[in-house]
């Protein structure tokens, strides 16, 4: 029987092999457990195991599960973060930007500035990645790579975000050599704005690159975040809404 507290296991041993092969210090890379249409009871039993942090595509099934695991989020120095890493509409930033402790997908300035205008006071800031779309996917979220410098200027001034780094989600690559080539040229685009950032590039550290599939060269290419659903919780259990 594979259970979830032993997939996440093999998983935390795939970034470890992947950290180590890659000369890289094994706690180099977090793990974002991606729970979009699992049942809070998946994440329940993922947090039991160890798991602190999830992210969520659908801001309204995120939100429900944010609330009803709402006891997690107390729970001291093991407590619950959620990460939101699916397209956001002006008309949900509100329940985002009071829900969420992340997000990872921004690659507007209008959004950037409602989050900032309605993210609570009596919250920290909002941590924030700008979604980069990399390889120029047709139809795709994210920012064009010549427009994330100044998205990241504008979004580094405002009040109640912090913005913390890049994330990309490559179309599908069939090889390791592929996969890594693509996710070179986000670790370049990173590095590059990390250099123009002065000194609000203290907070700039997060690589948001690779999930089930190409997780190893997302970790060659310098991820600090891989965002894994299907090899933690199996299968997705419904056809993802449209
Ligand atoms: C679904 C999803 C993931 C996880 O994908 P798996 O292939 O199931 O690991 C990661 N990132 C984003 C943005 C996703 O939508």
């Amino acid at each position: 029987m594979t259970t979830i507290a032993q997939r996440l296991q093999d998983v935390q041993a795939r970034i470890t092999r992947a950290c180590l092969a890659a000369g890289r210090p094994v706690d180099a890379v977090a793990l974002l457990a991606v729970s979009k249409t699992q049942p809070a009871e998946a994440v329940h039993e993922a947090w039991s195991a160890g798991q602190q942090a999830f992210g969520e595509n659908y801001i309204q099934e995120g939100v429900d599960k944010i609330s009803a695991l709402a006891a997690l989020r107390g729970a001291g120095p093991g407590a619950v973060v959620w990460h939101c890493i699916g397209p956001i509409q002006s008309n949900k930033t509100r329940q985002v930007a009071e829900q969420f402790d992340w997000v990872h997908s921004l690659d507007r300035l209008k959004i950037a500035q409602r989050l900032s205008e309605q993210r609570p006071d009596h919250l920290p800031p909002l941590q924030v990645c700008l979604q980069v779309n990399v390889d120029g996917g047709a139809n795709k979220s994210g920012v064009p790579p010549e427009e994330a410098p100044a998205l990241a200027q504008a979004v580094a001034t405002l009040p109640r975000l912090c913005l913390r780094g890049l994330m990309s989600i490559p179309e599908p690559a069939p090889t390791f050599e592929a996969q890594k080539s693509v996710h070179d040229k986000a670790k370049q685009l990173f590095d590059h704005i990390r250099g123009q950032l002065g000194p609000q590039a203290q907070h700039f550290d997060t690589l948001s690159l690779g999930m089930s599939d190409d997780l190893e060269a997302a970790v060659h290419a310098g991820s600090t975040l891989v965002r894994i659903g299907t090899a933690i919780f199996g299968a997705r259990p419904r056809p993802q809404p449209a």
